[in-house]
Formats: structure tokens, C-alpha cells, sequence
């Protein structure tokens, strides 16, 4: 298949872009990995009129640690933290779950900023933002603004950004390094899309759950593994029945809840 024809823009400054995006309003997207847009763009599941390439934009391209907070600018590609052991020894839950998502091509070239702005509720970046109250910051025409990860998902594939805004960082707090955190998904085959996902922090008092895969968006949830199926509501998909996995949610959850418990110093 090939996409409907489009406009192609290839901008170098953050600020073209977004004049870019803002002057065609809705009728623009971004481009970063190309991973999900690109088969949506080749299956006329999506037919923007124009296309803002930001590939070129090589102040994008950056992640790090600043303090305890990961910091992963809109360039940064999944397999760029996969290669970072200063991020993997700090976070199990990253460590955990990067490796997870689809394949090794597809981390070369998709960016995790990517990832939360197509905002598919089985993805695993989406659950990370949510587990670690990340903050998105996103730049429009209007200026900068930070939307909290709880505020940012707000249904399958639909997030509270505005049409012409572009998210440009994405800042993820962790917790501690004595803290205990963990990613577990189930799939299918490995590299599919996660039928359930769930990651866990347990610092002290602070014992916190999300989940993905189970509603439109990803949840933060009572750390519960009995009350993690009755917090879940899915549908009946071809992939499985709601019923399995609201039993899938909580034998996730308990399975995150204890590893992470383990790894606590
Ligand atoms: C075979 C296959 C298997 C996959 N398996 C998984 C998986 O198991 N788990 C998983 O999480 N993902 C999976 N993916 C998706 C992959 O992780 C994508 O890379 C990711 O979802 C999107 O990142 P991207 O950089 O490729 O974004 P793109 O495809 O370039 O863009 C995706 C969407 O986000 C928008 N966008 C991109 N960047 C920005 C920005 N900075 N600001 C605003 N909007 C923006 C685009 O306009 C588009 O609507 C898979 C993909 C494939 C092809």
C-alpha cells in the first residue's frame, strides 16, 4: 500500500516546526520514528495533509539523568536507553520493559516521546509515564506547557494535546535507588503488542501500581493485586475475552507488587 500524497516539511528548529503544524492545524502530523504513523500513512488509516519530519531537529535527540528525574527528549529512540546503562542499572522498570517493545528495528527507529503521543492503551512507555507521574512538556503556538501523565492519556490513541502543539521532552521523577521497581507483560509472541501489562514501585510506604493493556488508557490503581481485576474493565477482543483478563490484571499486578518488593533494599 501506498499513503494518499501529502505535503512533506523537513524543519531543523523546534520553532518551525510548530509554525509549521500550527498553520495547517489538524490537518498535519508529526513525524518522529515513523513506527506506528508510517503503517497508518501506508494504510490510509491516516491521510494528513502534510507531514512535519522531525527528524531533522537535532536539539530533540537527548535523554539524561537529571538528579533522579530521566529526562528523554522527543528524538530520543527506544533502543538509545536499551544502550544506556547508567539508565538501566538506575530503573528496573525501564530495564524491564524497553526490551519488550516489538522489535529491535523498531526500537532503532521509534522514539519513546513517540510512543506517549500515539498513546496506544497496550503500550509500555504510556505505563512507565504513569507509574513514575511523569510530566510532558509540550510547545504550541501558544507558548510551553507541562501536562501530567494522569491528564495526558485521555483515550485509545487520544491524548490532551491541541492540534499544532508538539510534546518535546518528556521528564519521568524516579524513585529512589534503594526503591524497588518492575515491569511484566504478558504477549502473545514476544515483540507483540502486551495482552496486560503491569509496573510497580514499592519505596517504603510508598507502594505504587499501574496497568496497560486492560482500558482506553493506562491506569495507576490501588496497589492491590485482589482489587486489580474489579479496577480493569475490558472489552471482548479478538486477542482474548474480557473475562481473562481481568484475572490476567490482577496476576500481573501481583507479579510486579512482588518483584519489585524484591528488589527494595
Ligand atoms: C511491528 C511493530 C510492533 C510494535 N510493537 C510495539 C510494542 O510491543 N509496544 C509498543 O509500545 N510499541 C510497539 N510498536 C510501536 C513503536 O514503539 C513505535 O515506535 C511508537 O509507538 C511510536 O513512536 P515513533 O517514534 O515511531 O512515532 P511515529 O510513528 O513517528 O508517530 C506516532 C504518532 O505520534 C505522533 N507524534 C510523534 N512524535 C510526536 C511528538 N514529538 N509530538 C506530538 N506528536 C508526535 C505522530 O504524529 C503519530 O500520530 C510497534 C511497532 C511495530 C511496527
Amino acid at each position: 500500500m501506498k499513503p494518499a500524497p501529502f505535503e512533506y516539511h523537513a524543519p531543523t528548529e523546534v520553532a518551525e516546526a510548530v509554525r509549521l503544524l500550527a498553520s495547517y492545524g489538524e490537518d498535519a502530523r508529526p513525524l518522529a520514528g515513523g513506527q506506528s504513523l508510517v503503517p497508518l500513512l501506508n494504510l490510509r488509516l491516516a491521510r494528513p495533509k502534510a507531514i512535519v519530519d522531525l527528524n531533522r531537529i537535532e536539539s530533540l535527540a537527548y535523554h539524561r539523568l537529571e538528579g533522579d528525574v530521566l529526562v528523554v527528549g522527543a528524538l530520543c529512540r527506544q533502543r538509545d536507553l536499551e544502550r544506556d546503562r547508567s539508565v538501566l542499572e538506575r530503573c528496573a522498570a525501564v530495564a524491564d520493559a524497553v526490551p519488550l517493545i516489538g522489535h529491535l528495528g523498531i526500537r532503532n527507529r521509534g522514539t519513546v516521546v513517540g510512543s506517549l503521543a500515539h498513546a496506544d492503551p497496550a503500550a509500555e512507555w504510556p505505563v512507565l509515564a504513569m507509574l513514575f507521574d511523569a510530566i510532558l512538556v509540550a510547545v504550541g503556538p501558544g507558548g510551553r506547557r507541562e501536562i501530567p501523565a494522569a491528564r495526558f492519556f485521555q483515550g485509545a490513541f487520544s491524548t490532551a494535546l491541541d492540534p499544532g502543539e508538539l510534546l518535546v521532552e518528556a521528564r519521568f521523577p524516579l524513585p529512589p535507588p534503594s526503591a524497588g521497581t518492575a515491569f511484566v507483560e504478558v504477549a502473545r509472541r514476544h515483540g507483540d503488542f502486551a495482552l496486560g501489562a503491569a509496573a510497580a514501585v514499592v519505596d517504603g510506604d510508598d507502594v505504587r501500581l499501574a496497568l496497560g493493556g486492560f482500558d482506553s488508557v493506562p491506569l495507576r490503581v490501588a496497589p492491590d493485586p485482589d482489587a486489580a481485576p474489579a479496577a480493569v474493565h475490558p472489552v471482548d477482543d479478538i486477542h482474548a475475552p474480557a473475562a481473562y483478563r481481568r484475572k490476567l490484571a490482577g496476576a500481573l499486578a501481583k507479579r510486579a507488587l512482588d518483584l519489585a518488593r524484591e528488589r527494595a533494599r
